[in-house]
Formats: structure tokens, C-alpha cells, sequence
């Protein structure tokens, strides 16, 4: 047994198993079509499975397919480390939005067999299922199930456009495990990313040391003027809801620069009747409100109903407001991000704080586990794409980051 602990993960190592597993329903484009619990995912799981297998971890699969390899250490009372995220992807994925973040683990899993290096907590890798929601709505459906936000009654139900359902689909493809979900514990989970965003990149940072995600609130309004006829209406008499809405979309571009790093955005828009001599009697948008912090949200909600309310006076139309989706902002666990800073200190990397401005299996995992994310860069924020990428420097930095955080974390509970 070695007590080193700055043990170096391989890059060529990781990056052959990125490209090998990227066959797996591999695309023309360079991307992957992988949707969860299709043949694709069966064959990227099977092998998953072996290597995992063949490194000497027990491999455990719950009833929505999750799947959890664990290596024994030195004391095992102690619950796992986990680390984790996904490898189904959407129809035209790349080849690093969530494998990176199993692969990763799996690559420092096998470092740590290599080494014979024995940690004192047993080390787990998990890979979630359904994450990204394309096939079954909604995403990060079988994480959410393990933190209990989900029933699995609720998960299998869910059908594909095709009718099919996901709880059909797992016992086909033979991944409808006996465990119940949440049954398997961790003591904590470290989740490596793609950051699917252009800050790292532009900034030209190699590791995104994730502290949360962003509180998401979405909301849709209707607009009410009256339509009138554009040549024999005065200005000084219109009642125009595509106007108003036009000075709300940009009050609403003026509450993100408000809020930042909140993000405010008006992305659908219909008029009515929609014609060139017609003064607009009705309008419906969306908004989506985004910030970190809770309370900095409360704030952009109630800029946002101020504003609207007084704008439809000024235009002299009616209007009505309602919020249809929130998801609360998630704070990381500080010990789980203090064990990431050190990882990044040990490495020598550049890195900044961040919150992600996506949705990721460690926002519900941090709802029942100690839970944290490391984000690396990747080319031109592009993601959900086959385009996506990110370079072999970058991916085994961030899994070099993953392992010494892993062993940080292990070293707190010696
Ligand atoms: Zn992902």
C-alpha cells in the first residue's frame, strides 16, 4: 500500500475511453445519439459494467436503473464518496455532456487501483439515468427519484413519443436493478461537467469551482390592448399590447443587468392578430428570471411585477402575470467545495467560482447528500450539440481535479 496521495491520473488513458465509448451510438456529425435506456445506452452501460467489474468494484443497479460501482476501503462503516453523472445524451449530444463526468470517475477510479492506493472511505462511482429528459420529461428524472422528489411509480410511467414507457424499457434492456432507489447511500457526491456555458473559456480558466445552481422561475403573460386600424387610430389614442410589450421585454433585459450574474430573458412571443394594418390587440411572452441566490430572485420577481404593471398604465392595456415553474436555487456543500479548491491548488490550475446555469443530477443529489461540481471549459459554451467539445488537456484536468478532491475528502475522515 502507497501513502501518496499525488496520485496522476492518465490523460491518453481517459481520452481513448472517451472516444471508444463515443462509438456507442455515435453520430456522423462526431456527436453521440444516445437516448437513456435505448440499445446505445444498454451496450455504453454493459461496458461500463465490465470495467467497473474488472477493476474489482461490486456493482449495484436500483429499480430506475441507476447504476453504483463501489470499491472497498480501509473502513467500511464509513459511507462512499461518490462521484457521478450520466451517460445517456440527447438526440444530437456531444461526447462530453455527462460521460466526461463518469468516465472521469472511472479514470480515477483506476488510478486508485493502479496505485493500490487504499482510501480510507469506499470509493463509488454513479451513473444516473435519464438525465437528460429528451426521451422521458422530464430531466434528471432518476436522480430526482433517489432524492425522493420522484415516486418510481412516476419515473416508469413516463413514455417516449412512441408510446413505450421507461419502466417497459429498463426490464428490456435488463437494468430495472433490485435495489430500492435510495437505498444505496453515499456520503457524499462530486459531480464533473462540461460547464455547457462560455465564461471559462472567455476568461481562459481551466476549472470552474461550482459553489451552486442558479434558482430558475419561469412565468407567461398575456397583454390586452385593443385592435385598431393602423391608418385611422391616432398614436395619442392606440391601445397597443405589442408596444407595451415591447418596453416590458426591455424592462426585463434591464432587471438581468440589474441582478447580475442573474440572467433575465423574454424567449417567446406571439401577437395577435399578427397583420401590417392592424394595431396589436394581444400579446402573450414568456419570461425566465435566473440568479444563485434566492433572495436576489424575490428581487427580480418583484422589479419584474412592478415594472409590467406600470408600463401597462403608461400603454393603457391590461395584463395578466402568472408563475408556472420554479426551481429553487441550490447551495453546495462548503466542505465538499473547500475539498475542490485543494484539488485545484494541488493541480495548479487557474479557476474561478461559479454557479451553474444549468440543471445537473447534483441539484437533487445535494438535497439528501453532501454534494458539489467541477466544471471544466468547453469550446465556445456550445453544448446540446454535436459540435460540443472539449480538449483531451481539459477533460483530464478536470478529472485530475476530481480525484484530488475525492482524496481530500477521504484524508477529512481519516
Ligand atoms: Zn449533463
Amino acid at each position: 500500500m502507497t501513502s501518496k496521495t499525488n496520485l496522476t491520473i492518465n490523460s491518453q488513458r481517459l481520452w481513448d475511453h472517451l472516444m471508444h465509448t463515443a462509438q456507442m451510438g455515435g453520430t456522423p456529425k462526431g456527436g453521440i445519439k444516445r437516448l437513456t435506456v435505448s440499445d446505445e445506452d444498454k451496450r455504453v452501460r454493459d461496458w461500463f459494467k465490465a470495467e467497473c467489474e474488472s477493476l474489482g468494484c461490486k456493482v449495484e443497479v436500483d429499480e430506475v436503473g441507476n447504476m453504483f460501482a463501489t470499491r472497498a476501503g480501509k473502513h467500511n462503516h464509513l459511507k462512499p464518496i461518490a462521484m457521478g453523472s450520466h451517460l445517456d445524451t440527447q438526440p444530437t449530444g456531444g461526447k462530453f455532456d455527462g460521460v466526461l463526468g463518469v468516465l472521469g470517475a472511472l479514470e480515477a477510479m483506476r488510478t486508485l487501483v493502479d496505485m493500490n492506493y487504499e482510501t480510507n472511505a469506499p470509493i463509488m462511482i454513479a451513473n444516473w439515468t435519464n438525465e437528460e429528459g429528451s426521451r422521458f420529461a422530464p430531466a434528471m428524472l432518476c436522480s430526482g427519484v433517489y432524492a425522493g422528489v420522484f415516486t418510481p411509480e412516476f419515473a416508469w410511467s413516463r413514455e417516449d413519443r412512441s408510446g413505450i414507457n421507461l419502466g417497459d424499457e429498463l426490464v428490456r434492456i435488463g437494468y430495472k436493478g433490485q435495489h430500492k432507489a435510495g437505498a444505496i447511500k453515499f456520503g457524499a457526491m462530486f459531480e464533473l461537467h462540461i460547464e455547457q456555458g462560455p465564461i471559462l473559456e472567455a476568461e481562459e480558466k481551466m476549472i470552474g469551482v461550482v459553489t451552486g445552481v442558479q434558482g430558475m422561475r419561469w412565468y407567461e403573460v398575456n397583454v390586452t390592448g385593443q385592435e385598431s386600424h393602423t391608418g385611422a387610430t391616432p398614436m395619442t389614442l392606440r391601445k397597443n399590447a405589442l408596444l407595451a410589450a415591447a418596453h416590458m421585454i426591455s424592462a426585463i433585459d434591464d432587471i438581468g443587468f440589474d441582478h447580475l450574474p442573474g440572467v433575465a430573458s423574454v424567449g417567446l412571443i406571439e401577437n395577435k392578430p399578427n397583420s401590417r394594418n392592424v394595431v396589436p390587440g394581444e400579446v402573450f411572452f414568456t419570461v425566465d428570471l435566473r440568479h444563485p441566490d434566492e433572495n436576489v430572485l424575490d428581487k427580480m420577481e418583484a422589479a419584474f411585477r412592478q415594472d409590467i404593471a406600470e408600463i401597462a398604465d403608461h400603454c393603457r392595456v391590461t395584463f395578466e402575470e402568472k408563475c408556472i415553474w420554479k426551481s429553487p436555487a441550490v447551495q453546495f456543500a462548503p466542505e465538499l467545495i473547500s475539498c475542490v479548491r485543494d484539488g485545484v491548488a494541488k493541480a495548479g490550475f487557474a479557476s474561478r467560482d461559479m454557479a451553474s446555469g444549468a440543471g445537473h443530477d447534483a441539484a437533487y443529489i445535494a438535497r439528501v447528500a453532501p454534494t458539489t461540481m467541477i466544471f471544466v471549459p468547453c469550446l465556445g459554451g456550445i453544448s446540446h450539440n454535436e459540435a460540443e467539445s472539449t480538449t483531451q488537456e481539459e477533460c483530464a484536468a478536470g478529472t485530475q481535479v476530481l480525484l484530488n478532491s475525492v482524496l481530500a475528502y477521504d484524508a477529512s475522515l481519516a
